[in-house]
């Protein structure tokens, strides 16, 4: 059994838990350390037995802790190279990390990974595809647009992890100044609940089981608001049984199982 965890996401910080029986490995450390052990063992998983993390981008919401949480619990990290020298400041000289290319699989604890190339403002994004015990998990934060890459990546996925960060109307009529609401949905900012439910037809396959939705803004989004998008989008295009799910930047939601 392949289990996925939103630890918690949003514009504050993310980090996702991805465990099989034997293996535990994490997408970003962007919650206190504090706060990944506290997460982590309210889902039943030791900080310490984490095997590796595997880091998405360098913006501070999705690595602020690394630092801290890896000199305490010791683990292997995973970034491309531009990832790491962009990251470099906040993550001291402490951290083993080993560099992947994108578009090359590597292993990480029981998983097959391959990092692919997305759509926003830092050094070199990625999301991540990661194999395990026949499962396959496409996941995707911070994004300004679907590009072709990330919609093929994608494409048929049995859990597919995807941002839903914005009401498009609740962005461009909320207090944000802006500049930073030009960047956030700019096609190299963050993707709209619009978008994703634009691209889900394209996305979902025969296979795909789950849905969640990821980095939603607390000012410009509401969960039911992104949700119902959603599930509209999937019941046009006949999808009705996939589940569906919004994380939370404030808890853990419930585990992802398949
Ligand atoms: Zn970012
Ligand atoms: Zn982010």
């Amino acid at each position: 059994m392949v289990e996925l965890v939103m630890l918690g996401s949003g514009s504050k910080g993310n980090s996702t838990l991805i465990r099989t029986e034997r293996s535990a490995i994490l997408i970003d450390a962007g919650l206190s350390a504090r706060q990944l052990s506290l997460r982590l063992e309210s889902v039943g998983q030791n900080p310490r037995s984490i095997e590796a993390i595997l880091l998405t981008h360098n913006h501070a919401d999705h690595i602020c802790g690394l630092r801290v949480f890896n000199k305490r619990n010791p683990m292997l990290l995973f970034a491309n190279e531009a990832t790491l020298h962009a990251a470099s400041h906040m993550l001291g000289n402490q951290v083993a990390a080993e560099t992947f290319k994108n578009s090359r699989p590597f292993t990480a604890g029981d998983f097959r990974v391959t990092g692919f190339p997305v759509p926003h403002d830092a050094a070199d994004p990625v999301g991540f595809i990661l194999e395990a015990e026949g499962i396959r998990i496409g996941y995707t934060t911070d994004l300004g647009h679907m590009s072709r890459t990330v919609e093929r990546r994608l494409a048929g996925c049995a859990v597919i992890v995807l941002e839903s960060n914005h009401d498009r109307t609740m962005l461009w009529e909320g207090p944000y100044p802006q500049v930073t609401k030009q960047r956030i949905d700019s096609p190299r900012g963050h993707l709209s609940n619009d978008h994703a439910a634009g691209a889900l037809s394209r996305i979902m396959g025969p296979e795909t089981v789950h849905l969640v939705l990821a980095h939603l803004s607390q000012t410009n989004n509401q969960r039911r608001l992104a949700r119902s998008v959603a599930e509209n989008a999937l019941q046009q295009a006949g999808s009705n049984n996939i589940r569906v799910s919004v994380a939370m930047q404030s808890r853990p939601i419930d585990p992802v199982r398949c």
